[in-house]
């Protein structure tokens, strides 16, 4: 449970600009600019999507973000 607590809920004020701007904001590294590789876990019985990124390249920009599913 308290490895839960490095993971952030994800919040959309911190994304801004435009479409295109917040989209390479959450697809891109903020290093390189390489396409982050994304890995989902699903935790159903809380309802929970856990989802981590990390660049293949520079392995940077490393993300934990929790989405709630309604
Ligand atoms: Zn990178």
């Amino acid at each position: 449970m308290s490895n839960e607590a490095d993971f952030k809920f994800e919040t959309f004020e911190e994304y801004y600009g435009d479409v295109r701007e917040v989209s390479k904001i959450i697809n891109e590294c903020r290093l390189c600019g390489t396409k982050l590789i994304f890995t989902h876990l699903s935790d159903y019985r809380n309802f929970f999507v856990q989802e981590t990124s990390q660049c293949p390249d520079c392995g940077g920009n490393h993300k934990k973000m929790i989405h709630i599913l309604n």
